[in-house]
């Protein structure tokens, strides 16, 4: 088996053919009957090859054939899984080809201070070995220690605001704000795609306007794409969307919301986003992305009353002690039962994963919100939990809007001790399995959100089209299940089996 895939390999770095698929090409024109032929890492030519012999034969027939899909959101460098799990394979099999990190406020780089303090609400320190500064140098790191996905990332704001204030909740000082802004554009200049911000985490809750603007203003100029979570997606959305439909005016840039869902409860304030969103959409480029399930995965500290949440670790595990807690998390989720959270990670206990709110108060013999506060306690605060607060019905519907991008939001799962759950695992094959048995939107419209429209926020011009010339990043898909997936030229995927080397992804940077 092992001379098998090595040989396999071998071959499929000089000529793959791809025949008798549906191609649907990614820029929204409708499916057409055709073969592509790869040469080395690109598509050589789509027509029809039939009497053409290549290295390696992929029969697409009754399949569809799309350029590789392009998640926008992901998780994977916030859990540090591009370096623990470094293949990716739970993003290949879903036919994944480029993942983007450093959303959320979040990157991996530029670590002024080598730290990666703004990264512990969402991994624990011991998984990566810092040992770069600049993006530049991060980008050295992960090529030579291998991706089975192409990987590119924005510079988050707190990583960059957190080492220059060191911790410190205050505005920026009219130096550090100029510091900042040449931070920013170096490392755009070696090769970072754009600039995310995380308002709704506590510790960037505060940042005024004018930083953001001036922020912003620079990413555009380097060409660059700004993501946002809003500062609120419940009661204050409505003036989260304003600010941020502001900032793209007044700047020029492309802009990103991650992750706009709709938090049950909220659906009005939601719906009421949505048309600020649509009325902007005319004149701005401005998308949201989402994902079609009814859970969101937060690490557990979110959780906490916001007021908890601004201190060090050890502050939040203190404020649990506190006798008004329960009271609090009551009153702060008024959907939490026993079947609304479930366990997806739990580094020091993984004797949680998988359990339900429910199961734990049962077997503990108290109530939901007291379970919580013995998993947090139990966990450290480092797990890791799908909480159900999302309106599924109004999240389908509005899969299909035009100014909507599917997205995992979610960091690979394979052997990382991380629950499998669909929210985890399958957000692309589930997504066309939704647009298929539902008709949200014709197949190429839908394609279109996880390719094309991804690749040119991003500004990569070479990938998420299937065109002569273009990196060879191609999905198959038969009855929304991933048969066969290719990075870069090489099979990874066959018939639904990993069989590549999960080290046929690449760096992207950022050149123009
Ligand atoms: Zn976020």
């Amino acid at each position: 088996m092992l001379q098998y895939i090595v040989a396999f390999s071998f071959f499929a770095l000089f000529m793959v053919l791809i025949k008798n698929g549906l191609i649907v090409d990614g820029t929204g024109v409708p499916p057409y009957r055709a073969d592509v032929l790869i040469k080395r890492d690109r598509i050589s030519a789509i027509g029809s090859f039939s009497t053409k012999s290549a290295h390696t034969v992929i029969d697409a027939m009754g399949a569809y054939v799309a350029p590789g899909f392009i998640d926008i959101n992901n998780d994977s460098d916030h859990y540090g899984t591009i370096f623990s799990d470094s293949s990716q394979s739970s993003f290949l099999k879903q036919g994944v080809t480029t993942i983007v990190g450093g959303m959320c406020g979040g990157s991996l780089a530029p670590l002024i201070d080598g730290s990666l303090i703004s990264m512990r609400k969402w991994m624990s320190s011991q998984i990566v070995n810092v040992n770069w500064h600049t993006v530049g140098e991060f980008f050295d790191v992960l090529q030579v220690n291998g991706i089975g996905v192409n990987f590119a990332t924005l510079v988050g704001h707190s990583t960059v605001r957190r080492a220059i204030t060191r911790g410190e909740q205050r505005d920026l000082t009219r130096e550090e704000i100029d510091s900042f802004k040449n931070i920013l554009s170096r490392a755009m200049s070696q090769g970072a795609f754009g600039f995310s911000t995380g308002l709704g985490y506590s510790h960037a809750k505060m940042t005024p306007y004018g930083e953001l603007k001036e922020l912003v203003a620079v990413t555009a100029k380097n060409n660059g794409l700004y993501t946002t979570h809003l500062r609120s997606e419940t009661n204050e959305l409505e003036e989260s969307v304003k600010e941020t439909i502001q900032i793209t005016r007044d700047t020029g840039a492309r802009t990103l919301i991650s992750h706009f869902r709709p938090i049950l409860g909220f659906e009005q304030e939601y719906e009421a986003g949505i048309s600020l969103i649509e009325g902007a959409g005319a004149t701005l480029p401005i998308y949201f992305d989402l994902y079609p399930f009814p859970f969101s995965l937060y690490p557990i500290y979110r959780l906490l009353p916001l007021s908890a949440q601004t201190g060090k670790l050890e502050d939040m595990l203190s404020a649990i002690s506190s006798p008004h807690i329960k009271d609090e998390l009551v009153e702060n989720f008024p959907y939490l039962d026993g079947g609304s959270l479930i366990v997806a990670y739990a580094p020091s206990a993984p004797y949680l994963v998988h359990k339900k709110l429910g199961e734990i108060a049962k077997n503990h013999g108290v109530s939901c919100a007291e379970a919580l506060v013995f998993l947090m306690k139990e966990t450290k605060m480092k797990a890791v939990v799908l909480y159900r607060d999302i309106n599924i019905d109004f999240a389908i519907h509005r899969l299909r809007h035009s100014q909507s991008i599917i997205v995992s939001n979610s960091p690979s799962v394979t052997d990382h001790g991380f629950l499998e759950h669909d929210r985890l695992s399958r957000t692309f094959p589930y997504f066309l399995e939704i647009v298929a048995n539902m008709k949200l939107v014709p197949i190429e419209d839908a394609i279109k959100k996880i390719t094309y429209t991804p690749a040119s926020l991003l500004g990569i011009d070479n990938r998420g089209v299937l065109k002569p010339t273009y990196f060879a990043d191609i999905a198959v898909f038969k009855d929304s299940e991933i048969r066969h997936v290719l990075v870069n030229g090489r099979v990874e995927v066959s018939k639904g089996d990993l069989v590549g080397s999960g080290r046929s992804g690449m760096v992207l940077r950022k050149t123009k």
